[in-house]
């Protein structure tokens, strides 16, 4: 038989009607293969988490209590319509027992007024914890044997809190301890996303939307056959169906193409997911839980044949708003001098670059960031180049907000002549001017940059170059698609 690892995004257990059909798929899907469930929390409460500490932190004790009770009201909303007999009452309990310790945890933030990233990695995987608690007792109701699973049980991981990556050897021995077993004993184990633990037992989490990672990462200590991810569109999509309404979902992307997707702004898969499974070649599917029969995109090392023909681009993203800041050597510099040092503290720091550009001629380096980089990096620039802006061996800082980076994406524009060509041609064809451009050797993406409010012009205009017009239909536009809006494509 074989054995798929399942992961349901937090749309996917928003609610009670939501968790009931996952769980079905579920025992659908265990009907022919072995099945390992990995859970987002519920839509939304990660966040409450956050904001219930962060309203600890500023000591705003009715603040928290409110939250608390939303938190409560969800939780109990969603068992009440779900939960029947015998499962009722331990759920409760479970359920009610991580709250409580919650309000534990926010105590002690109201009084400390602070926090670590080790300390908030405590309360983060709490809404999983109670997620997966709901939906292990839902698959129980539906005759399976649903069985919940700490992730710190399985999945090992470094010591760097909030972000963490995985041990791949310690996590595929706890997989075959803890998981196998119940595999092989016709269960269905229930996993909490998003969270680990380090080799002290202490709690950790992958990062935020981390739970597609603990998906991968435990389909590959498990040396699944395919890890499917359950989201709330039809798989991948070739643009934002909100800015390009003829934006369909691609039935196959590579691994690197969904890298690249994830990191220029789509929003089905977190980038750091392809990884684990890569290596081994094990497919993630894409699929839409509101949709199960929709096909799905499927991720994999490559693609067939036919569909690489069809056209050189396979989708468009935009990173809006994103800033450029423009650093200008004096001529008589040379600046690999400056800008080493420069990128050396990007790496220590773990700052993001979209993409930079560099004239020599100009002496000058741009930087493209997302906007929320720009403060930081900005006052990290004035620190690391205090002398040599002082001493005009540097020009003031150049920043400039307010733009936004249009990201063009395939692995068949690799030796395929033109496609720069036609790309600019038909942004140009909008009257759209372009600010920065570059184009990577390994030919997978092309990036430029554009006033942000012409941003959705020159999606459009990339969109109905390669991947099909979709004029005329400008008035579906912004009707019904709210399905459509976590795809961000
Ligand atoms: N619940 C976590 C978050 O919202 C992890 C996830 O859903 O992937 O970030
Ligand atoms: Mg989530």
């Amino acid at each position: 038989m074989s054995l798929i690892v399942m992961k349901f995004g937090g749309t996917s257990v928003g609610t009670a009607e939501r968790i009931r059909q996952s769980a079905r798929l579920v025992v659908e899907g265990a009907q022919q293969h072995q099945v390992t469930v990995v859970v987002s929390a519920l839509s939304g409460v990660t966040d409450l988490i956050l904001r219930s500490v962060t309203a600890a932190r500023k000591g705003a004790e009715s603040d928290v209590e409110s939250l608390l009770r939303e938190m409560e009201v969800r939780h109990q909303t969603v068992m009440d319509a779900l939960l029947e007999g015998s499962e009722r009452e331990p759920v409760r309990k479970q359920v009610h027992g991580v709250i409580d310790e919650f309000r534990s945890f926010c105590r002690a933030v109201l009084l400390l007024r602070s926090t670590t990233p080790q300390v908030l990695d405590v309360a983060l995987p709490m809404g999983e914890e109670m997620s997966a608690y709901i939906f292990a007792a839902t698959l129980r109701q539906l005759g399976a044997k649903g069985e919940f699973v700490d992730s710190s049980r399985v999945l090992l991981t470094d010591d760097r809190f909030g972000d963490a990556s995985p041990d791949m050897e310690g996590t595929r021995r706890n997989a075959v301890e803890v998981l196998l077993p119940l595999l092989q004993a016709g269960s269905i184990p229930v996993v909490t996303g998003f969270s680990g633990a380090n080799s002290k037992g202490q709690p950790t989490t992958l990062g935020r939307g981390g739970s597609d990672s603990s998906a991968t990462i435990i389909g590959a200590a498990l040396d699944c056959d395919e890890v499917w991810i359950w989201t709330d569109v039809d798989g991948v999509l070739t643009a934002d169906p909100r800015i390009c309404p003829g934006a369909r979902s691609l039935p196959e992307i590579t691994y690197a193409e969904a890298i690249e997707l994830s990191y220029y702004g789509a929003k089905v898969i977190h980038h750091k997911a392809m990884r684990p499974v890569m290596d081994a070649g094990i497919p993630i599917w894409i699929k839409n839980s509101f949709q199960p029969r929709a096909v799905g995109t499927k991720i994999a090392a490559v693609r067939t044949a036919d569909q690489a023909a069809s056209s050189p681009v396979k989708a468009v993203t935009a990173v809006v708003p994103a800033s450029l800041v423009t650093l200008t050597t004096r001529s008589d510099m040379h600046y690999a001098e400056v800008f080493g040092r420069l990128f050396l503290r990007f790496g220590h720091d773990n700052t993001d670059v979209l993409f930079s550009t560099q004239s020599s001629s100009e002496n000058s380096l741009g930087l493209v960031l997302r906007d929320a980089e720009t403060e930081h990096v900005s006052a990290a620039l004035h620190k690391l180049f205090r002398v040599e802006l002082k001493h005009g061996v540097l020009d003031p800082i150049r920043i400039r907000r307010d733009i936004a980076v249009i990201a063009v994406l395939g692995e068949t524009m690799r030796g395929t002549a033109g496609v720069l060509g036609r790309l600019f041609t038909a942004v140009a064809g909008r009257n759209v001017s372009v600010i920065a451009v570059a184009q990577g050797a390994s030919e997978l993406n092309i990036c430029f940059a554009v006033e942000a409010l012409r941003a959705a012009d020159a999606v459009r205009a990339v969109h109905d170059e390669f991947l099909g017009r979709d004029a005329g239909q400008e008035q579906r536009w912004g009707l019904g698609s709210s399905q459509s809006l976590k795809s961000g494509v």
